[in-house]
């Protein structure tokens, strides 16, 4: 039962019994005076009662959702969910798994492709690289990181089948924006580590979404070095990169440290795709 069914029933018993102890020789006005504000108070109460009313995103059905298989017949094959809300708007990508020991990240995507949106098209490859996700590495042996195998100079394809049907689902869906979901091995930046971080391609309307991610998150953390930092450039050869540079994606790479609890991770990883989703009125 959804609060605002609860809150009519609770509102009609409440209307009947107040209706017969007092209300048999007033007015009509005052009648709907003082049902109005029962109405209220119990709207107030049942909201904040469940604040995750305010901040979930409903699932939706399975209705205007398609999948498609990127890679098919070969060893890298992987689902892409295409949400289409059937209204104009943006083309949203989000990415997981492209390293496959990054949890959150992939855990995170597999719950967003369940989303329902209200306009646009939002595109979701939970499972990137679905085999180094099998066998929980970073990457497959022998085969490279995934995330350096994007083009890294005007007119370059892909050299690799997965990244080259990933790079060529961003490009037959137009995307306007893409969150790739990535996680580091601590919350300030290192030598080997960017830390918890949003790592965009520079673009004045990525960086006013970018931003409000990260303050948004920050809000919630009081240690000043585990708060998320912006970067503006992500590395040459990543999925951002690439479609940031090379097709006018609005881009970023979103990295949260494998330090806390899976579910602070994955939290922040959906927190952060609410943040962009709703800034883009699509959520
Ligand atoms: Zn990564």
């Amino acid at each position: 039962m959804t609060n605002f069914t609860i809150v009519y029933v609770y509102a009609k018993q409440i209307k009947s019994r107040i209706g017969m102890i007092f209300l048999n020789n007033v007015s009509k006005q005052f009648k709907l005076v003082l049902t109005l504000l029962v109405l209220s108070v119990i709207i107030v109460i049942s909201t904040f009662a469940n604040p995750q009313s305010l901040l979930a995103v409903s699932d939706n059905n399975g209705e205007g959702v398609t999948k498609k298989t990127l890679a098919p017949g070969s060893k890298y094959a992987t689902d892409l969910y295409i949400i289409d809300s059937g209204k104009p708007g943006p083309v949203v990508m989000i990415v997981g798994g492209v390293h496959g020991s990054e949890t959150a990240g992939y855990t995170a995507a597999a719950k967003v492709k369940n989303w329902k949106i209200d306009k646009g098209t939002l595109l979701v490859l939970p499972q990137a690289n679905r085999r180094a996700i099998a066998e929980h590495v970073r990457e497959i042996s022998g085969e490279g990181n995934l995330n350096r195998l994007f083009p890294d100079s005007k007119g370059e394809t892909p050299k690799h089948t997965l990244a080259s049907a990933i790079w060529s689902a961003v490009k037959q869906y137009d995307v306007d924006w893409l969150m790739d979901m990535h996680e580091g091995i601590d919350y300030a930046k290192t030598s080997s580590s960017v830390g918890q971080s949003l790592i965009y391609y520079p673009n004045s309307s990525t960086k006013k979404i970018a931003s409000k991610i990260v303050a948004g998150l920050n809000k919630d953390i009081s240690r000043s070095t585990r708060k998320f930092c912006l970067i503006d450039l992500p590395v040459k050869g990543s999925l951002a990169r690439a479609a940031g540079q090379y097709l006018g994606v609005h881009s970023f790479i979103f990295e949260t440290c494998d330090n806390p609890s899976l579910s602070v991770r994955v939290k922040c990883q959906l927190q952060a795709a609410q943040t962009l989703l709703r800034n883009l009125d699509m959520i």
